[in-house]
Order: C-alpha cells, then sequence, then structure tokens
C-alpha cells in the first residue's frame, strides 16, 4: 500500500486526483500505476484499471493476483476486477459516494455477478484520505466535493492523531 500511496503521490504532483494502484502476483509487484484521467484525456484510465490492464500482466494470472489501491474503487474499476478475476483487493480509505465495494454498491461481494474478490478495507485508511482531502482542498479553494463522505470513516474519530478531524476543517461545506 505505501507504493501505492507514492503512485498517488506522484499522481497529485501532475495535478491528478491523486489514487494509486499496485498489482502483485506471488509477493511480487507485475505492475503499478496512477489516475491518469486528465494526462490521457480519457475518463476510464483509473489508476487500478491501468494496473489491471497493464500488458505484463497478461501472462500471469490474474486470479491469483492481489490488487492494492488507495481508495475504494468505483463501480468501473470493480468490475473490471470481477472481470479479471482477482483474486483479493486491499484498498485504503472509503469513498462514501461513490464507492463499488462497500459503500455505494457492492459489486464484489454479491450474488450476482459469477465471480467474488476477496476484500480488505481500512489500510493506512488515515494517509490515503489526507492525499485527497489535501488535494481537493488545494483545487477548490478548501472547498471538498468529492471525498466529502470521507470524514464519516477518517481521522473526525481516530484516537491520538494529531490532525483536525476534517468535519471541522471542512465546516463550511459539511452541511450534513
Ligand atoms: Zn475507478
Amino acid at each position: 500500500m505505501k507504493l501505492a500511496l507514492q503512485e498517488a503521490a506522484q499522481a497529485f504532483e501532475e495535478g491528478e486526483v491523486p489514487v494509486g494502484a499496485v498489482l502483485v502476483i506471488n509477493g511480487k509487484v507485475v505492475a503499478r500505476d496512477r489516475n491518469q484521467r486528465e494526462a490521457l484525456s480519457d475518463p476510464t484510465a483509473h489508476a487500478e484499471r491501468l494496473a489491471l490492464s497493464a500488458p505484463v500482466v497478461s501472462s500471469w494470472h490474474r486470479d491469483e493476483a492481489t490488487l492494492y489501491v488507495t481508495k475504494e474503487p468505483c463501480a468501473m474499476c470493480a468490475g473490471a476486477m470481477v472481470n479479471a478475476r482477482l483474486k483479493r483487493l486491499v484498498y485504503g480509505c472509503a469513498d462514501v459516494r461513490y464507492g463499488a465495494v462497500d459503500n455505494a454498491y457492492n459489486l464484489l461481494k454479491g450474488d450476482k455477478l459469477n465471480h467474488r474478490v476477496e476484500v480488505t478495507s481500512g489500510v493506512l485508511e488515515a494517509e490515503c484520505a489526507e492525499l485527497l482531502r489535501r488535494f481537493f482542498s488545494s483545487r477548490r479553494g478548501g472547498r471538498v466535493v468529492e471525498c466529502g463522505g470521507l470524514e464519516n470513516r477518517c481521522g473526525g474519530d481516530s484516537t491520538g492523531g494529531s490532525n483536525p478531524p476534517l468535519s471541522a476543517t471542512l465546516s463550511n461545506e459539511n452541511s450534513d
């Protein structure tokens, strides 16, 4: 997940929404990528989709692969994981609004699709969420729209942290 966070930080530097992904098979990193929607002018160029699509992966068995991604995947990326027959997903922070694993939808855990993906969530959650919060804060003069639900999961109720709760940081926007 630390490698995925490095990719996310790189995306941040490039002006992209900071999400990173790393694909691991048998303990070996076989692909790593970051969100590149703007750079590629491709609305589907999410970090996890790019990592799953890396040419180097084609000769490997994705059904033995674990994908690490810094944010809960969207519906498109969760669908790609089902199609790739990914074995396991590990993600960092929740996406309350668009997450398609545990929040807006539960695409990886239901019985309707023909493949289930093992899921572990909350790994380096605070770091993953903080990067997103900083990005949207810097881009919108303090407005945090896309990850506005994250305060329910990250930072606000942790113990021992030195960061103020997101709800305090976002008080102007946190109308609900
Ligand atoms: Zn996605």
